[in-house]
């Protein structure tokens, strides 16, 4: 199959459903510039401070940090959360908003990115499902009343070369402890689901309305497959978009595009086009 083919393919499968299921990993937010800390070496390429003291990603990636070393622990999340926030969506989030409007049921987000950067796109709050929980909540770190709220108020700033939150941690307004990032880590038993809980029973609620969707998978890993199980399990026509893997089983339903994300979404976008879909 010559990829022009493809993206022909999978324009049709689009223009032929009545909902789009949008299934994201971290390989999304690689085009908007963000890194998906694939590996310690690339994890330890931004954060070079933990390098030199040998914190690897899990290592840091878990709540324990936030008990015993707060400064530090929001100095990893506070440069994420500016990061995040400092950063736009690439133009494929853009391009997702305009074919999902061209649909009866529109689209539901599945995503493990906690960026929030769907509905920066434009995604409503009710279309997104973010099963990782979003870095743009707090939580209290003991989950002392299982409250989540909005991270807005607060402003880390990190000092890079110690990578150190070098202002005031954030607090729970409940007991006063630090507050933690509403986001599912490693070794993590403190982490308050409720809104991704209620997330995904929308994401339910919404897959018993549409009646013929079509999954599309974007920069999915292979290594906490949760988002890839999550799209082959609707067992609906799927496009897989990969950089590094997206093998399928052959079948006339699905189409593999081993890009980056944006770059198939312009593709297919441009396809869509052609065959008069807008
Ligand atoms: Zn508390």
């Amino acid at each position: 199959m010559t990829s022009n083919y493809r993206f022909i393919k999978a324009a049709q499968l689009i223009s032929h459903a009545d909902g789009l299921i949008i299934a994201a990993g971290a390989g999304m937010g690689v085009d908007s510039g963000l890194p998906d800390f694939r590996g310690n070496a690339g994890f330890w390429r931004h954060y070079p401070a933990l390098k030199k003291t040998g914190i690897g990603f899990q290592d840091i990636a878990s709540p324990e940090h936030f008990w015993d070393a707060p400064h530090l622990a929001w100095g990893f999340y506070g440069h994420r959360l500016n990061l995040y926030r400092q950063t736009p969506p690439h133009r494929g989030f853009q391009l997702l908003h305009e074919i999902a409007a061209k649909l009866p049921h529109n689209a539901f987000v599945y995503t493990s990115n906690v960026d929030g950067h769907f509905q920066r796109a434009g995604f409503d709050e009710n279309q997104v499902h973010e099963c990782h929980g979003s870095i743009n909540h707090l939580q209290c770190i003991d989950a002392c009343e299982q409250q989540i709220w909005s991270a807005q108020l607060f402003t880390p700033i990190v000092d890079e070369e110690s990578c150190l939150l070098t202002n005031r941690p954030p607090a729970c307004p409940v007991c006063g402890r630090v507050a933690r990032p509403n986001v599912l880590m490693f070794n993590d038993v403190g982490w308050v689901s409720g809104r991704s809980d209620r997330q995904r029973e929308q994401l339910d609620a919404w897959l018993q309305k549409v009646s013929r969707p079509v999954v599309i998978e974007l920069g999915a890993g292979t290594a906490i497959p949760t988002v890839r199980i999550f799209a082959e399990r609707q067992h609906r026509p799927l496009i897989r978009i990969n950089t590094r893997d997206a093998h399928l089983t052959p079948s006339t339903h699905h189409v593999s595009l081993q890009m980056s994300a944006r770059e198939a979404l312009n593709a297919i976008h441009l396809a869509l086009v052609e065959q008069d879909f807008f």
